[in-house]
């Protein structure tokens, strides 16, 4: 027994001695770089959820994500390393840099690339800044910023340059403006003096019933104006119809390239979105609501953040807890089932449906899904009544929309118009005609993914269901028009080359059909029989609306724009 004691001591001592073959695998938490996360986070939850919201807050203290933080943040959050870095890296927001020897520089410069903002210069703009601050500042080029009305536009930090000119951000630059400029906006007083919360207050005094609600809203027409254009009124019903508890979340991701309406409205009238949301959430009975913001509207993020602390404090959202999340950069999160998953802190990799989040959504639970500008509308719809609503419209359409009208046109901006209006009409009543020295050639009735039709397709009403059978979808009604100066094959390029950087990467035929269809593209001479295979193939075999419309464009462009495309 003495004998075993003293081997084993011996055993002991010889280990602590040599070197050990074993060491701990990954990479190994720095503990200057945990106590740094450790006090950014406080005593805010850890919850998984809340992962890319932790993100921000590093990389809004450090400027860009440390190696060391990623792994300190997955330490301090018990998650793996992997899925942090997963979800890091995923967005386009987020500034992973694994060699910490070489931090991006402390501005950066965001050059618009969507397709209003290159047909006003911005890819000149993005050549001459970087020969401008070349190696001082870092200059990239980024996806739609939502402000195609002031195109080209850039973004210095988180402060937009509208109708950028080198001029413009040199004296922005100047003046140090980094921080987002908050427009003037109806506050809550002003909104509530005004009629504001009456129907809320009413709603959670039981003056009114949910099939009341139910019913008026389904008399008007209102249709999820996010680019679905489900009824509204019927979505309610069907997510009653699941189980309680349930949730709800809020798309204020408008990412589609050309659509600005929804930021419009939250820049302008907050409260008038707020009231919509905390109405549907009555409804619905949902527990908590989830606003998940694009992050490139960091304006309205901060609007957002004063108003709802006001209406909490003044007790009208005491039936539903209300959480802001912020998204990271990444087009697919405007998806709903890409920005559920965003908002429970992972990837934005789009659900395979069925089951539809109505019935399982949020952390699993029953949801309501509705965009900014269907909750918006609700007070206005019982106010004047429904009928005030769906007897507007043209050519047999019902209800009004919101036109977020950019490119050729004297007036861009968003445009409150009859559901069917023509884009003829839209150009000459709405819009001032076409800018100077611009002929009408063609146009996108819906955003990217809506595809091009050609001027003489320009009398057909512009609505959900009106454009399927031309290969077009309105969308979010996100109208760009085109003129003779602009190459058709050329607008689709670049529609391809944004989709080609969007995709989640899920599946094969979007994951490399956009880049092989980008590449085909590029060639001075399109095949197109390939193109046309390669278009089948995506938009019979994705999983989800951008792999299935990708390429859209593409083939309308092979369609009515041919003398803009050289054929091998
Ligand atoms: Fe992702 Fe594209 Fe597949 Fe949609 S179609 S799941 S975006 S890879």
């Amino acid at each position: 027994m003495e004998n075993t004691v003293q081997m084993s001591v011996g055993l002991k001592k010889k280990q602590r001695s040599a070197p050990s073959p074993f060491y701990p695998k990954g990479r190994q938490v720095d503990p200057k770089a945990l106590e740094q996360v450790q006090n950014l986070l406080e005593k805010k939850s850890r919850r998984r959820d809340l992962l890319i919201e932790h993100l921000h807050l590093i990389q809004d203290q450090f400027g860009h994500l440390s190696a060391q933080h990623l792994a300190a943040l997955a330490e301090e959050m018990k998650l793996a390393m992997a899925e942090v870095f997963e979800v890091a890296t995923f967005y386009a927001h987020f500034d992973v840099i694994l060699d910490d020897k070489t931090p991006p520089p402390e501005i950066t410069i965001r050059v618009c690339n969507s397709l209003t903002c290159e047909l006003m210069g911005a890819e000149d703009l993005y050549v001459r800044l970087n020969k401008k601050y070349n190696d001082k500042i870092r200059i990239v080029r980024a996806p739609c910023m939502g402000r195609c009305e002031t195109a080209p536009v850039c973004e210095i930090g988180h402060y937009h340059v509208n109708k950028a000119t080198i001029k413009r951000v040199s004296e922005a630059l100047k003046k140090g403006q980094v921080h987002p400029e908050i427009p003037p906006y109806k506050n809550f007083k002003t909104y509530q003096s005004d009629g504001g919360y009456s129907l809320l207050r009413d709603c959670l005094a039981n003056k009114h019933t949910v099939d009341d609600l139910i019913d008026i809203l389904s008399a008007s027409g209102l249709r999820g104006l996010g680019g679905a254009g489900f009824p509204t009124g019927q979505k309610w019903k069907i997510v009653r119809s699941y189980k309680a508890p349930r949730l709800m979340a809020v798309n204020a991701d408008e990412g589609e390239p050309g659509t600005f309406k929804d930021r419009t409205y939250l820049e302008t009238d907050p409260h008038r979105f707020i009231e919509g949301m905390l109405i549907a959430a009555w409804v619905v009975e949902a527990e908590e609501v989830y606003i998940y913001l694009r992050d490139e509207y960091p304006g309205i993020r901060n609007i957002l953040l004063e108003e709802i602390k006001i209406i909490e404090d003044a007790g009208l959202a005491d039936h539903v807890k209300i959480n802001l999340r912020r998204g990271a950069g990444a087009y697919i999160c405007g998806e709903e089932s890409a920005m559920i998953e965003s908002i429970e802190g992972k990837r934005g990799l789009p659900r395979h449906r069925p089951p539809y989040v109505a019935e399982v959504g949020l952390f699993q639970r029953p949801t309501l899904v509705q965009n900014v500008e269907t909750l918006y509308w609700i007070r206005e719809i019982f106010e004047r009544g429904p009928d005030w609503f769906s007897n507007q419209g043209r050519n047999g359409r019902k209800g009004l929309r919101s036109f977020s009208v950019s490119g050729r046109v004297k007036e861009p901006g968003v445009k409150l118009a009859p559901a069917g209006i023509t884009m003829r009409e839209l150009i000459d009543e709405y819009c001032g005609g076409m800018a100077n020295g611009h002929t009408f050639k063609g146009y996108l009735p819906g955003g990217a993914s809506g595809g091009i039709l050609s001027a003489a397709m320009s009398d057909i009403p512009l609505d959900f269901g009106t454009l399927e059978e031309h290969g077009c979808f309105i969308g979010s009604a996100a109208i760009v028009a085109l003129s003779n100066k602009d190459n058709a094959s050329k607008a689709a390029l670049n529609l391809m080359r944004f989709f080609k950087d969007e995709s989640c990467g899920q599946c094969t035929p979007c994951r490399v059909g956009t880049e092989k269809a980008t590449a085909l593209m590029e060639k001075p001479k399109w095949d197109e029989k390939l193109l046309r295979d390669l278009s089948n193939a995506m938009t019979d075999a994705s999983i989800c609306g951008l792999g299935q419309a990708a390429s859209n464009p593409l083939k309308m462009v092979l369609d009515h724009f041919r003398d803009d495309i050289s054929f091998k």
